[in-house]
């Protein structure tokens, strides 16, 4: 197990391309954590410069307190696993398993043991003649989490590892890497430009925004709850949370027919009078009864989608030329008519603000709880 320090970390191309900035964060010893943000933000880069595989631009990079900027990829104790499983095509499931070892050398009844262990924990056992040719895509890339994992290392790598999956096979590896991670306890790394995956698999998630930019680090429950700015907000949740421009007047939050009192909500109102803001709410964090601290919306209902669980409720809400569209997620029981006027609460405790200008959240004492 290993634990990783980067600080400062910058990843600039030859072609000039400024890739990762300021890459600053500590993971743990045997930490699960997801880079997570659009495609072209620097999450490959990212993990590439972990394994060895591109050079540092600037910055340090330890592990185990050990710098290694310079550190060749054999002895950093990484395994990696890829979007294409990278599969030998004319080895069987035995032969790819144990080709590493193979290589390395290692006594053949060692290998045999290790071989049917490793296929034990990822149920391919009885695969292990065939080619992979012969195989799903879920199996092939159980073969590939397998020849990563029969490695015994500190470090596990995975690049979009499940994006070649359908949903279901997806879902089905997601839990079992994280049951593989949990009895290996390697520390490891996984990027993915799927929030949903990032939720659900990681100790900690970092969202990273296109140009290489950190937006913030944290547990799954951080980013839900306490997101730091507009883009974390948009980006952790689906649907994604709701938005409406407005400006702060006399300690209210007014945007086209819309006036909420944000004193509750916000700890300095003095500090924002007169600025742009952004109010913002989650789809599933509205009330149809009455709530004693609730902010009271009107909208118009545009669209209703029933998912069996939920309902998603496409809104607008204002007038004219300032009309917002909303998403929000209802009972289906209640599910309003198209057409109709839809009227709901959002509690204090589910609202938050942000500064349009800089997009980062206006500060609150309130409890998310
Ligand atoms: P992600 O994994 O988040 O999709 P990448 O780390 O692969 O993003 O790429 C980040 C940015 O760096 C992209 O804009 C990409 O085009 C650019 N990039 C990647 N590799 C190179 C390279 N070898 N030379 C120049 N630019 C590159």
């Amino acid at each position: 197990m290993a634990q990783l320090l980067f600080k400062d970390v910058n990843k600039v191309y030859p072609n000039g391309y400024h890739a990762v900035h300021d890459f600053n964060m500590e993971i743990k010893d045997g930490e699960f954590i997801c880079l997570v943000g659009d495609s072209g933000c620097g999450k490959s880069t990212t993990l590439r410069m972990i394994a060895g595989l591109e050079d540092i631009t600037a910055g340090e990079f330890y592990i185990d307190g050990k710098l290694a900027n310079q550190m060749s990829s054999r002895d950093r104790g990484i395994a990696m696993v890829f979007q294409s499983y990278a599969l030998y095509p004319h080895l069987t499931v035995y032969e790819n398993l144990a080709f590493g070892l193979t290589l390395e050398g290692i006594d053949a009844d060692i290998i045999e043991e290790k071989v049917q262990a490793t296929a034990k924990i990822l149920g391919l056992t009885d695969y292990l003649e065939r080619f992979p040719r012969a195989l799903s895509g879920g199996q092939c890339q159980r073969v590939a989490v397998g020849r990563a994992l029969i490695r015994k290392v500190n470090i596990f790598l995975m690049d979009e590892p499940l994006s070649n999956l359908d949903a279901k096979q997806r879902v089905t590896m997601r839990s079992e890497i994280k049951q593989i991670h949990r009895s290996v306890g390697a520390t490891t790394i996984y990027v993915t430009h799927d929030q949903t995956e990032a939720m659900t698999m990681s100790d900690r998630i970092v969202v990273m925004k296109s140009g290489g930019y950190v937006q913030q680090i944290g547990t799954p429950y951080e980013l839900y709850f306490y997101p730091q700015n507009l883009f974390v907000a948009g980006f952790i949740g689906e649907p994604p949370m709701n938005f409406i421009r407005g400006t702060v007047e006399g300690g209210k939050f007014t945007a086209s027919g819309l006036s909420f009192d944000i004193k509750p909500i916000v700890k300095d109102v003095k500090a924002i009078e007169g600025k742009k803001v952004v109010f913002a709410f989650r789809p599933e964090a509205i009330k149809i009864d009455a709530q004693k601290d609730g902010y009271v919306v009107t909208s118009d209902v545009e669209l209703t989608e029933l998912l069996g669980d939920t309902t998603n409720v496409y809104a607008t809400v204002g007038e004219g030329e300032e009309n917002v569209n909303i998403i929000l997620k209802v009972n289906p029981h209640h599910t309003p008519e198209v057409g109709a006027k839809f009227k709901f609460y959002i509690p204090q405790n589910a609202a938050y603000l942000f500064d349009a200008e800089t997009e980062q959240v206006i500060e609150s004492d309130i409890s998310r709880h």
